[in-house]
């Protein structure tokens, strides 16, 4: 079966440190099945046993997703001698299940970041043979006719001699500058750097850059930049 230190569980779960539920041990605030616990170490069967700490039972999980809405600046890393990351955007009591990014966006890319702790999962949504569609709203320099946007679709050549696969580019009417086309573009591949390089490819420049969709999870809008959010269960079941 499935078991684990009761202390290692409670850690997990962002309680405390180690010696802080020892503490909560020996003021008697710890049960597993009704029982008063006297052993921090004590075996807990994590599918089968009811822990409460202060009466609140504890519900162990494994995996955790967590939805991001990425700002700039920050690299999609979990760790980095020089920059920041995002794994500082999350408090401790998420960090403790050592979630990562799920891809990557570039420093100045905003948007959608998936992290998770789920190393099966991570590894299907980035898999190339699967094709999960991508879909990030840009803005680029000039204006973009729509033989441009069309080329976008079906594929350019990138400075590396790579063709693209098939893509959509929506236009969207832009509000601000008249010498800037915004559009959304989907694509079903994640080559390094590759919106900005196709964007380049017809004669443009990205001047700004942010992932709204990533499969089947579309970015919470009321998340503003730097926020995050857990998924929801209905969210982590599409994403299987
Ligand atoms: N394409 C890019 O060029 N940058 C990103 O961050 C994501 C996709």
């Amino acid at each position: 079966t499935n078991t684990m230190r009761l202390d290692k569980m409670l850690v997990h779960l962002g309680v405390g440190s180690r010696s802080e539920i020892k503490k909560l041990v020996k003021q008697t605030l710890v049960t597993v099945n009704d029982e008063t616990v006297k052993d921090s170490g004590m075996k807990i069967d994590l599918e089968k046993d009811i822990v409460r700490v202060d009466g609140e039972q504890m519900h162990y999980r494994a995996f955790i997703y967590i939805m991001l809405n990425k700002p700039r600046g920050v690299i999609s890393a979990t760790e980095d001698a020089r920059e920041r990351t995002v794994l500082e955007l999350l408090p401790d009591s998420l960090r403790t299940f050592q979630p990562f990014p799920v891809g990557r966006l570039d420093k100045d890319t905003v948007g959608l970041l998936l992290l998770t702790n789920d190393g099966k999962l991570a590894h299907e949504l980035l898999s190339p043979r699967k094709h999960v569609d991508k879909t990030y709203y840009v803005e680029a320099s000039g204006r973009l006719s729509e033989a441009d946007l069309s080329k976008l679709e079906q594929g350019v050549t990138l400075d590396d001699g790579y063709v693209t696969m098939p893509a959509q580019a929506v236009r969207v009417a832009s509000s601000g500058e008249a010498d800037q086309t915004c559009f959304q573009l989907t694509i079903q591949e994640g080559k390094f750097h590759q919106v900005k390089r196709m964007v380049q490819a017809v004669g443009s420049e990205v001047t700004y850059l942010k992932r709204i969709r990533m499969g089947p999870l579309v970015l919470d809008h009321t998340l503003t930049e730097g926020d995050w959010r857990e998924l929801t269960e209905d969210e982590v079941a599409q994403l299987q």
